[in-house]
């Protein structure tokens, strides 16, 4: 930390210290977001870690990249712009993230921490309570909407200082997102997987009692909860899952730290933290109990091994700076485990669980599809009031889910929005997942998951870090573009089986 900052300021620094400075940076940043969302810091500022390291982010800076290979040099000034943007945009940030933190909701005669809340709705039999409550979540982002304006002017301010038309174009060129293809592909996944959609819909509709065509958005979370089967997910058995999982594959248990531990501030999002690669990777669970758990406790160790299982030797640009689809993917190919039959049935036999679950990957996945859609409007001209019907318009037909009959929905316009179109990301991250899974069952059948081999192919992989992109891989392997119909195939075949 001293040696960080004392470098904190005056002149760019040398080219080879540019990269050290860097990785410095992302450290502390990530060190920052470690300790709020593991609940052993009460607040956060993102913003003084830029204001420390604001010689980083100044186009002098840009102007002096180290010499070297032609992908170095691209993923440094990548990082930079995206850090020149992000380094104005902090405070916005800083200042919504504690306003949200210090929130409460009225409700029942006592006062919830907004976060809370937004779990307790899932948890809520009663429609009438859900839309209640949905309308006091919705003053609440409501009260954050300057905040909002204010970030989303100062991105636009950004990118198009640094020489782009509008944020759409400054995420293409600057993530390599292929935005039309991406478009064309869900919305032809949307398409085909309507009927199936549709029908699991129908069925958890029916268990709730309401008509598919009346499911609205606050129903939506009770729905996809999954209440039913929690006995199957106890929360102590979270950590000896993953455990089991790990040796099966032959794979370390100590390539990261897992931070189990109970505080009261913990965030109930699971998360890793790759703080220094590959020697401090934190993996950061708080298991409530229920197959979420055990899910997304899945997604973080595909990245925490990822991370922790990367070759020390590689250089730090391509350990940390790169194709954020890649480790996304990594994180899927081991969270999609649960669409494997031989998997899913070590932890429950119910067939119906089978149908629940691909409803809520099915609903992700058109979620995201939705999303896109917005998305690929929104970083035109995240300031267009006009936005706001068009999102809930690209949700309800997505998801099939009607808005609140309050016009809350609506609300969630600028907040529903990933930064920098990491929708896309995921998207990417999906189609790679698919496709890789379906290598994976070629080479080793579908009890992959139970071969040291296949995980020591996963773990040299691994090793390389962000070296590669997602296409790259796809390219060595043979398997075809970027595309969703691996995944579709896989969803089908979990249903079907
Ligand atoms: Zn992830």
């Amino acid at each position: 930390m001293a040696r960080a900052k004392a470098r904190g300021s005056g002149s760019p620094p040398p080219p080879s210290g540019l990269v050290r400075s860097v990785d410095a940076f992302c450290e502390e940043l990530l060190r920052e977001a470690y300790q709020v969302g593991a609940g052993l810091k009460a607040k956060g500022s993102e913003a003084a870690i830029y204001r420390k390291w604001r010689s980083l982010f100044l186009p002098s800076a840009m102007a002096r990249l180290p010499e070297g290979p032609a992908r170095t040099r691209a993923r440094l000034e990548e990082f930079l712009k995206v850090g020149y943007v992000d380094r104005a945009i902090a405070p916005w940030q800083d200042r919504r993230r504690n306003r949200l933190l210090a929130a409460t909701v009225p409700w029942r005669g006592d006062r919830l921490p907004f976060f809370s809340a937004s779990v307790h709705l899932a948890e809520l039999p009663d429609r009438e309570d859900r839309r209640e409550l949905y309308g006091e979540l919705a003053k609440v982002w409501r009260s954050v909407g300057q905040e909002e304006e204010g970030a989303w002017a100062t991105f636009g301010e950004g990118v198009r200082a640094l020489g782009y038309p509008d944020g759409r174009a400054a995420c293409e060129a600057l993530f390599h997102y292929r935005v039309p293809h991406l478009l064309r592909e869900t919305r032809r996944f949307s398409a085909s997987t309507e009927k199936l959609y549709g029908t699991l819909l129908g069925e958890r509709a029916d268990l709730e009692g309401i008509a598919r065509a009346e499911v609205r958005i606050y129903d939506a979370g009770r729905m996809l909860r999954g209440t039913s089967w929690r006995e199957h997910f106890p929360s102590r058995g979270v950590q000896p899952f993953l455990r089991r999982t790990l040796r099966d594959l032959g794979l370390p248990w100590g390539a990261f730290r897992p931070d189990l531990a109970v505080r009261p501030r913990k965030n109930p999002r699971a998360f890793c933290a790759p703080i220094r690669i590959p020697e401090e990777v934190y993996l950061v669970l708080r298991p409530v109990g229920g197959h979420d758990d055990y899910h997304t406790a899945l997604h973080e160790t595909g990245h925490a091994l990822h991370f922790g299982l990367t070759d020390p030797a590689l250089d730090p640009v391509f350990r940390r700076l790169g194709d954020a689809s890649l480790t996304e993917g990594w994180a899927f190919v081991l969270d999609l485990l649960f669409l494997n039959r031989s998997f899913r049935r070590t932890l429950i036999p119910n067939a119906e669980f089978v149908r629940f679950f691909a409803l809520t990957q099915l609903w992700m996945l058109r979620r995201y599809a939705g999303k896109i859609a917005y998305e690929s409007r929104f970083f035109q001209d995240p300031l267009d009031p006009g936005l706001r019907d068009l999102y809930v318009r690209c949700q309800s037909r997505a998801t099939l889910v009607r808005p609140d009959e309050q016009g809350n929905m609506g609300d969630r316009w600028r907040s529903d929005v990933d930064p920098w179109m990491y929708t896309a990301g995921y998207l990417r991250a999906w189609m790679f997942a698919g496709s890789f899974t379906q290598l994976l069952e070629e080479r080793w059948g579908e009890r992959w998951w139970s071969e040291p081999s296949a995980g020591a192919f996963l773990a040299r992989l691994w090793g390389r870090g962000q070296h590669p992109e997602v296409e790259d891989l796809l390219e060595e392997f043979g398997l075809g573009p970027l595309s969703l119909r691996p995944l579709e195939g896989l969803l089908r075949r979990s249903v079907e089986g």
